[in-house]
């Protein structure tokens, strides 16, 4: 089988590429084992949040501090700046709105019920200008009964230091008393099941309405909408109070939402996805990439002229640590870290972790290496790079999003250089 681009990887990083350059009309293939870290997703896309342990407000300015390994400072200030703008729209035409702007970092309220900087936010959640103070003086907080992976007493403690009021409701519903049976089954995605459909979504508006008369907010899980795009703006408009939405533990409902529409977004513009089956290795000729072999294709081999490397972090196992060290599981790579096991973590568990940067090492176009050469024809893009640290920076889906829109343009740029050639 022959495409123009392979990727590798169906994260946030190889469905942007991917959507990228179906839009520019190449022909592309996603090859992806499983889940990914969208999954996890809290509602909200960090582009840099702290710097050096400073709170950042504007990103963009902040970008200059970062290391020069950094993958920003690798794509370039001005173009972190242009593609910034670009990843919201490519967004929105996937079917998802994000509020946000990457002069000036908002605020958004965590399940912990404590304040956090961020870039982009998806409309089912609530921003803030401000993180000193909060718009509302008495809350009702709403958890479903039975549902224990909404921490309601951490969220009230949080935001009763920010002198706000809280109450905590619950609320049953026959329609969960067969998934509250087993607690491993009265998760946000069966929960979020049963308010797709039917009246389940009234029937809670209803019962909420009456709980929350004195309140200026209606605090509520993140359980709305998961094949149903609507339901978050319903919920909204049946609830006469202002709904703030926080994240549940997860898996995400707004998270596997998004990783659906971007998969719906890439296939509709006429690429192929192969979910659940594996990248094995690949068969190179010289420094070039020829094709991949995957574990449910068997001896058919994926031909392209270029690949994009979008497997993950050490979660998704892009990165894998062995007894003898660090490792690029497909195709051998060389790998920015310590080989040797003591340097990999800081026994304090909030420190800066060494392990947080390592990922593959790629030259200035980020293609990655095999013995300090460049595969011609290989791109990475996401959190398989090295040079970063998501977690402490707050960097983790900007870095994502934008190096996955520059790798797509290096490759649109190589292949017009080639077609000008010929
Ligand atoms: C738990 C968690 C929570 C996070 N929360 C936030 C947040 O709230 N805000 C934020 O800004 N950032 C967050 N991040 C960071 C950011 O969202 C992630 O880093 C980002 O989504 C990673 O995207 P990715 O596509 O690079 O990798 P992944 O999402 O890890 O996807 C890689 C994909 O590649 C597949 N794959 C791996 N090997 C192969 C192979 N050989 N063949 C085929 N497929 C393969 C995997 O199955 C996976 O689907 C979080 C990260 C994690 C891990």
């Amino acid at each position: 089988m022959k495409f123009d681009t392979v990727i590798i990887g169906g994260g946030l990083s190889g469905l942007t590429c991917g959507i990228r350059l179906m839009e520019q009309g190449r022909k592309c293939a996603i090859v992806s084992s499983g889940q990914s870290a969208i999954h996890f997703f809290s509602g909200s896309f960090d582009l840099l949040s702290r710097v050096n342990g400073q709170e950042v407000t504007n990103p963009l300015e902040s970008i200059h501090s970062l290391p020069s390994e950094h993958p920003y400072q690798r794509v370039g200030q001005a173009n972190i700046a242009r593609l910034a703008e670009e990843a919201p729209q490519l967004l929105d035409r996937a079917g998802m709105v994000f509020a946000g702007t990457a002069k000036r970092n908002h605020f958004v309220l965590t399940p912990m019920g404590t304040m956090k900087p961020t870039w982009l936010t998806l409309d089912d959640f609530t921003s803030f200008a401000k993180n000193d103070k909060l718009p509302l003086s008495r809350a009702t907080i709403v958890n479903l009964q039975g549902f224990l992976d909404f921490h309601t007493l951490f969220i009230k403690d949080g935001l009763t230091r920010y002198g706000v009021e809280v109450q905590v409701r619950n609320v049953a519903m026959a329609q969960f008393e067969a998934i509250r049976r087993n607690p491993s089954e009265m998760r946000s995605s069966n929960i979020a099941k049963v308010f797709d459909q039917g009246d389940a979504l009234d029937q809670f508006a209803e019962k909420v309405n009456k709980l929350g008369k004195e309140s200026d907010v209606i605090i509520l899980p993140a359980v709305f909408g998961l094949f149903n795009t609507t339901v978050p703006a319903a919920l909204k408009a049946r609830i006469n109070k202002p709904v703030v939405l926080l994240p549940a533990v997860p898996p995400s409902t707004p998270g596997i939402r998004c990783q659906i529409q971007l998969r719906q977004r890439f296939q509709e513009l006429g690429g192929t996805h192969f979910l659940g089956d594996m990248v094995r290795e690949g068969k190179f000729k010289g420094n070039r990439l020829r094709y991949v072999n995957t574990n449910n294709h068997g001896d058919i081999q994926l031909e392209a002229d270029h690949f994009i490397l979008a497997s993950g972090s050490f979660y998704s196992k892009g990165i894998k640590a062995g007894p003898y060290g660090l490792f690029e599981p497909i195709f051998g790579l060389d790998v920015d870290g310590e080989n040797e096991r003591e340097k990999w973590f800081d026994k304090q568990v909030f420190n800066n972790q060494p392990y947080m940067h390592y990922g593959v090492r790629t030259d200035a176009r980020f293609r990655p290496m095999i013995n300090g050469q460049p595969v011609e024809n290989l791109y990475a893009a996401g959190s398989v790079l090295a040079g970063s640290n998501p977690l402490k920076e707050g960097s983790g889906a900007g870095i994502c999003l934008l190096t996955s829109l520059h790798v797509a343009e290096q490759i649109l740029q190589d292949q017009d250089d080639e077609e000008r050639y010929i």
